[in-house]
């Protein structure tokens, strides 16, 4: 395989296989985000798609899902992923479903009938980093997407018969902020149907820009109580039916369920850690992650 061992994949994709068809990510920008820093991004070279495929069809035995990977390769044009999803098409026959990361900003670039195409050739659902539904927040870490962007381009996958998953990032806003952020961002995912919505922790990881900002005082990450609050917040404010994953690793909670019958119980669990967090001792532990 060309695909190198270490590859990021959401949680849900576990059991994929994992077939990498794109190298970095096109925005690169995002204050958080260390994945792709010094990866120029590339499609990777037809040949060697076509090889890992013939590899992955003499070991695997009938493959039901492939994850596309990398920063958001759904995001190619259709022109060059279109023959890719032939190419799944034709050597893994078994394969009935296709996903991979897309941008919020990627989905704006392409016409419906661009996403009605990838529909038809296999791609059931796709993962978006949204975030956080809130202006300021999503500016401030250089996003690349705004609210509004959100609310247009979800419907416009569900018009186009792709499902979606959702990022929702606890802590994004900083210090202070993350109530408001919480609220205005529930507002905005309540309008959507994802079918999951994953949980993940503000984390200043080494070699992102935002970790030069928290060291310099430029950003105050959020105490891991106010996280707590802003993801219960979030929660208990979701109008929206979807799977809440919250157990990544960045996460120094583990909330899992189904909304709307599991919110009492998710919110109830993340007052209850909210109350014994001491955020003095958890500080040092969140700058010591070193991985998404
Ligand atoms: S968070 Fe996603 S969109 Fe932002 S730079 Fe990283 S891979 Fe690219």
């Amino acid at each position: 395989m060309h695909t190198p061992k270490h590859l990021r994949r959401p949680p849900h994709e576990y059991a994929s296989v994992m077939l990498e068809v794109t190298k970095g990510c096109t925005h690169n920008k995002c204050l958080f985000c260390n994945l792709y820093q010094g990866v120029e991004f590339q499609p990777v070279p037809l040949e060697h798609v076509i090889e890992d495929l013939d590899e992955i069809a003499s070991v695997e035995r009938s493959p039901h899902r492939v994850l596309f990977v990398g920063g958001n390769p759904m995001g190619l044009p259709n022109a060059r992923l279109v023959p890719l999803l032939e190419l799944v098409r034709e050597k893994l026959p078994s394969v009935s479903e296709v996903g991979g990361y897309l941008r919020t900003a990627d989905v704006k670039l392409k016409s419906d009938a661009d996403l009605a195409e990838m529909a038809a050739m296999g791609v059931t659902d796709v993962t978006l980093g949204t975030e956080c539904g809130w202006d300021p927040a999503l500016e401030r870490m250089r996003k690349g997407h705004t609210a509004a962007d959100i609310l247009e381009q979800c419907p416009r996958l569900e018009a186009a018969g792709i499902k979606y998953s959702l990022f929702y990032l606890g802590g994004f806003a900083g210090a202070g902020k993350c109530e408001e952020s919480a609220r205005e961002s529930a507002k905005v995912f309540s309008r959507l149907h994802p079918v999951r919505i994953t949980i993940m922790t503000m984390t200043p990881y080494p070699g992102c820009k935002l970790r030069e900002e928290v060291e310099s005082g430029a950003f105050e990450l959020a105490p891991e109580s106010e996280v707590m609050r802003d993801v219960a917040t979030f929660i208990a404010n979701l109008s929206c039916d979807t799977l809440i994953v919250g157990s990544h690793d960045s996460n120094l909670f583990r909330i899992d369920g189904v909304l709307p019958r599991d919110r009492e119980g998710i919110v109830a669990t993340l007052e209850m850690r909210q109350r014994q967090t001491n955020d003095e001792a958890l500080a040092p532990l969140r700058m010591r992650m070193l991985a998404m």
